[in-house]
C-alpha cells in the first residue's frame, strides 16, 4: 500500500504541500510519496491510494485535517473522486500517461516506466533512422506552428558544423495556457529523453531548455532530472558528451519567437530579426540550432518506444496522435486534458469541460494569437488545419471557454491589451497599430464608440497582419477580426448604446 498526493502547481495552489505533511505524519509505515497533476486541476488537493492488489482509490478536494486525514487512511467512502464517464470516453492518455501516477523527482519511477526505453530503441539505429522514424509519424510541431518535426530534425542532421544546437522551447507565454508546465513538472524525463533522442538523431551537442523564471516547479524538476542523466552517463551519446543547460527567460511573450528566444538565449534582448538566415542555417552564436517546444519533444519517446505507425494511427489525415489542451474558463472541470487531433470541440468543451451547453457562447483557441470559435460550429475536429480555416488557430493549446454572459468587444479588449504591451516595438504597424487597436476597443467598450471606429479597426487588422515582422504582430488582430466577424452585433449594440 502507498499514497500519492498530486503536488504539481495546480495541487499547490489548493494546499496539496499541507495535505501531504499531515498524510506523512498519521500515515505511519505506509510510503507518502508527491507525483504531478493528473489534469483534473478542479479537484486539486488529490490524493490517490494505491492498494495491496494494485488497485487505485481516489480522494478529491482533500483537507489538511484529521477528519479527511481518518477517512484516506480506512479507504473510507467521503470524497472518493471517480473521472466522469464522459470524459472517460473522450479522452485518450498518452503523452500524460506519466503525469500524476509517478514521482517526477526519481530517476528509478521513470525508468520502471518504460522510461529511456525510446533512447535505447533510437541508440540501436542509425541517426538517420531515426529522423526517418519521426517523418514517418507524421509529428507536427506542438509549439502552434504545425511544422512537421521530422523535416526539421532532417535539415539539422544535414548540416555539417563543429558545433550544432538544440533548444527546447519552454517559454509558454499564452494566458490560459499550462500544457507545458505540467508536463515538465510531472514528467521532466520524458521531455529529456526526447531531448536526447533528437540529440543522437541530428548530431547536436549542446542542448539548452529555454523556460519561463515563472516556472519554478519545472526548473526544480528538471534541474533534478538533468542531474540524474549525467549521474548515470545517459548524456554520453554516440561516444560524445552532451552538454544540458537551462536559462531562465523574463516572461517576455515575444521570447516565445524563435529568432527572439536565441537572441535572448545569447544574452541579448529578446527581439525577432529578419529570416534568412534561418536558425537551422545560423542560429544560437552563429551555430546551426533546431527549437521544438516542451510537448513536442514530449512525443518524441512514445514514437521510438512504440513505433512511427502506432503514433500514426491515432489522429487526422494531415494532423498524427494526440494533442494536450488547457482548459479555462466558463466550465465546470478546467484543468488539462489530452484527446486525438480531430476530436470536435463539442466533446472537449462539453464532455470533457463539462459546460453547460445552454450558457456558452464560444471558444478562444490559441490565446492572444487566436480567435473565438461560436458555439454554432463546435462540431469543428480540433486539427491544425480545420481551426484554420475558422479564422483561429489551434495555437500551443490554451483553451478558455466563453459564457453568454460575456461580452466579446470586451474578450476582444482584454488579448488587445496584452499583445500591445507584449510587442516589442521593433515594427510599426506592430507597435503603433495594435495600441490603436486597444484604444479604439477602449472607446467602445466604454459607450464613445462610432461606426467609424469599427471601419478603423477593420482597416487596420490586415495591415497590421501584413506591416509585421513576426508572428506576435501578425496574429495580435486575430482576436478582433475573429469577433467582428461572427459577434458583429455586439459592436454595433455598444455604438448605438451610445447614441
Ligand atoms: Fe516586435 Fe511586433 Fe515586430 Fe514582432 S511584430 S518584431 S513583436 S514589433
Amino acid at each position: 500500500k502507498k499514497i500519492r498526493v498530486g503536488v504539481a502547481s495546480c495541487g499547490v495552489a489548493a494546499g496539496a504541500e499541507a495535505v501531504m505533511d499531515l498524510l506523512k505524519q498519521r500515515a505511519g509505515d505506509i510510503p507518502v510519496e508527491g507525483t504531478g497533476c493528473l489534469g483534473h486541476c478542479y479537484a486539486e488537493p488529490m490524493v490517490e491510494v494505491v492498494l495491496e492488489n494494485g488497485d487505485s482509490v481516489f480522494y478529491r478536494d482533500v483537507k489538511a485535517d484529521d477528519k479527511a486525514m481518518q477517512n484516506i487512511l480506512s479507504v473510507g467512502p467521503e470524497s472518493r473522486f471517480e473521472i466522469p464517464p464522459a470524459r472517460k470516453a473522450k479522452e485518450l492518455v498518452k503523452v500524460l500517461a506519466l503525469a500524476g501516477r509517478i514521482d517526477p523527482t526519481s530517476f528509478e519511477d521513470y525508468v520502471a516506466h518504460d522510461g529511456y526505453k525510446g533512447l535505447e530503441k533510437a541508440l540501436a539505429m542509425t541517426s538517420q533512422q531515426v529522423v526517418d522514424e519521426v517523418k514517418l509519424s507524421g509529428l507536427r510541431g506542438r509549439g502552434g506552428g504545425g511544422f512537421p518535426t521530422g523535416n526539421k530534425w532532417g535539415f539539422l542532421a544535414a548540416k555539417q558544423a563543429d558545433e550544432k544546437i538544440l533548444i527546447c522551447n519552454a517559454d509558454e507565454g499564452d494566458p490560459g495556457a499550462f500544457m507545458d508546465r505540467s508536463l515538465m513538472e510531472s514528467a521532466p524525463h520524458q521531455v529529456l529523453e526526447g531531448m536526447l533522442i533528437a540529440a543522437y538523431a541530428t548530431g547536436a551537442t549542446k542542448l539548452f531548455i529555454y523556460c519561463r523564471a515563472e516556472y519554478p516547479m519545472a526548473i526544480k524538476h528538471l534541474k533534478i532530472a538533468i542531474a540524474q542523466i549525467y549521474e548515470h552517463k545517459l548524456n554520453v551519446v554516440n561516444g560524445r558528451e552532451l552538454e544540458i543547460i537551462i536559462k531562465e527567460g523574463a516572461g517576455a511573450f515575444v521570447c516565445g519567437e524563435e529568432t527572439a528566444l536565441i537572441a535572448s538565449l545569447e544574452g541579448q534582448r529578446g527581439t525577432p530579426r529578419f529570416r534568412p538566415p534561418f536558425p537551422t542555417d545560423k542560429g544560437w552564436m552563429g551555430h546551426p540550432s533546431m527549437i521544438n517546444n516542451v510537448e513536442t519533444f514530449g512525443n518524441v519517446p512514445l514514437i521510438l518506444r512504440e513505433g512511427a505507425a502506432a503514433f500514426a494511427s491515432v489522429g487526422t489525415e494531415g494532423s498524427k496522435g494526440t494533442k494536450l489542451f488547457a482548459l479555462a474558463g466558463d466550465l465546470k472541470h478546467p484543468g488539462l486534458v489530452e484527446v486525438p487531433m480531430g476530436t470536435t470541440l463539442r466533446e472537449i468543451v462539453f464532455d470533457i469541460g463539462g459546460a453547460d451547453p445552454e450558457k456558452v457562447k464560444a471558444v478562444q483557441t490559441g490565446g492572444p494569437s487566436g480567435g473565438c470559435i461560436p458555439v454554432e460550429l463546435f462540431d469543428t475536429p480540433v486539427d491544425y488545419d480545420s481551426l484554420r480555416k475558422l479564422g483561429a488557430i489551434m495555437g500551443s493549446g490554451g483553451m478558455i471557454v466563453i459564457g453568454k454572459d460575456r461580452c466579446m468587444v470586451e474578450t476582444a479588449r482584454y488579448f488587445l491589451d496584452f499583445t500591445h504591451r507584449e510587442s516589442c516595438g521593433k515594427c510599426t504597424f506592430c507597435r503603433v497599430g495594435t495600441t490603436r487597436m486597444y484604444e479604439t476597443l477602449e472607446r467602445i467598450v466604454a459607450g464613445k464608440g462610432s461606426m467609424e471606429d469599427l471601419a478603423l479597426l477593420e482597416d487596420l487588422g490586415p495591415k497590421i497582419r501584413m506591416g509585421s515582422l513576426c508572428g506576435l504582430g501578425q496574429t495580435a488582430p486575430n482576436p478582433v477580426l475573429a469577433t467582428l466577424r461572427y459577434y458583429r452585433h455586439e459592436y454595433e449594440a455598444h455604438v448605438r448604446d451610445r447614441q
